[in-house]
Formats: structure tokens, C-alpha cells, sequence
């Protein structure tokens, strides 16, 4: 009897991610998501995500309630490692790193699919052997649905390179920043960098905001 806990989608553009944890016996399974807004703004940089990790890995468990001689294997990527450190103190040596496969791998990623396709996308059927093909294949959905971009890891360094997603990162020239509104999803420009705590607000989302006060 084994609770094994993994992750999916930490490091693909759209959506943000899934942790799922799978019992082998009796069978049983249950996963969670990470919003994406983790993945993006400063959020991303203070690896909020992390702390979110540990929430939702002991949410998981509290739900399949493990049986006090059940091991708990947790997968080896380092967005568990403070969820681990944690669990240590309560599971102690019952807590082991493993690389993930079969079953609980299989249900996790099909976890992230379902929620990936939920927005419309279709995803490449070999996008686990080609991670870079399925990038652009992303990338390219986003060009084509650019509303969809509030549901990209925009907060990745990384996609400074890309002059879609520069906006989200850098200064224009008129000093602003590219933000999504808070209440209503708009693209907006502000004149601050966007923390990822504070609401941002479009001009007519701020309009109605200030009306009613
Ligand atoms: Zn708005």
C-alpha cells in the first residue's frame, strides 16, 4: 500500500499545474491545481508556487487519510522539496523521493490535459518526447487566441526573448507595463511593475472602482 504524489504541467506555457495523489490499493486518486497566476508577475519570482505545492500535497493527503504503516512517495522534482521538508515532520521516514511512473504518472498527466483542453487548446499527441515542439505548438495556439494569454506562464525569464510575451516583463517605451486586468481580464498598460499581490485595474474596470466609493 503506497500514496504517491506527482506533478504535471510545471513546465509546459499553458495553464498552471496539476499534483495529483494516487493510492494503489484500495485505488484511489485526487488532484488539485496551482492557478497559473503563480506562474506569472513577481509571483513567479518569489516562487510562491512552492508554498502552494506544500498547501495543496497536504490537502491531497488529508483527503486519502494514509494508514499509519502506508509509504508516501514523492516525486523527485524540486517543486516538492518544501512540501517534503514539511511532511518529514509529520511522516518521518515513511516519506521517500522517487521517480515517478505507471498509473499515478499517467493519471496526473491526464489530470493537466483535461484542463489544458478546457480552454480549448488540443495538445500534441508526442508532447512528452518533444517538450521543445510542444512549446511552440503553444506558443503558436496563444498567437492565434491572444485572449488566452492570461493563462501562460508569462512570469517564466525565459520568454523575454519573445516579443509577445515582453510586454509582460519589460518597459515600453512609454515606461509602462503590460498587465492583465484583474476583474475583467483585459490587456492594460500600468506604470509599475505588477507584483502579482496588488489588483491591477483596466481604465474602465478603475472607472467603476472609483464610482463606487
Ligand atoms: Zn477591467
Amino acid at each position: 500500500m503506497t500514496i504517491t504524489v506527482d506533478d504535471a504541467g510545471s513546465g509546459d506555457l499553458l495553464f498552471g499545474m496539476v499534483i495529483g495523489a494516487y493510492r494503489d490499493e484500495p485505488q484511489a486518486f485526487c488532484y488539485d491545481v496551482i492557478d497559473v497566476r503563480y506562474f506569472q508577475t513577481d509571483l513567479f519570482r518569489k516562487k510562491e508556487y512552492l508554498t502552494q505545492t506544500t498547501f495543496i500535497v497536504n490537502q491531497l493527503l488529508n483527503r486519502l487519510q494514509p494508514k499509519p504503516e502506508e509509504e508516501i512517495h514523492v516525486c523527485q522534482g524540486y517543486i516538492f522539496d518544501e512540501a517534503v521538508e514539511e511532511l518529514r515532520k509529520t511522516y518521518g521516514e515513511r516519506i521517500q523521493r522517487v521517480r515517478v511512473v505507471g498509473e499515478p504518472q499517467r493519471l496526473v498527466e491526464i489530470a493537466y490535459l483535461d484542463e489544458i483542453r478546457n480552454l480549448g487548446y488540443e495538445p500534441l499527441p508526442e508532447r512528452d518526447e518533444k517538450r521543445a515542439k510542444n512549446f511552440f505548438h503553444m506558443m503558436r495556439w496563444l498567437k492565434e487566441n491572444p485572449s488566452m494569454i492570461k493563462y501562460a506562464k508569462t512570469g517564466w525569464p525565459r520568454l523575454s526573448r519573445y516579443r509577445m510575451f515582453k510586454p509582460y516583463q519589460q518597459k515600453n517605451e512609454k515606461g509602462k507595463f503590460t498587465a492583465l486586468c484583474t476583474d475583467c481580464g483585459k490587456e492594460c498598460s500600468v506604470p509599475f511593475k505588477p507584483d502579482g499581490t496588488r489588483p491591477v485595474y483596466c481604465k474602465a474596470c478603475w472607472a467603476k472602482k472609483k464610482a463606487k466609493r
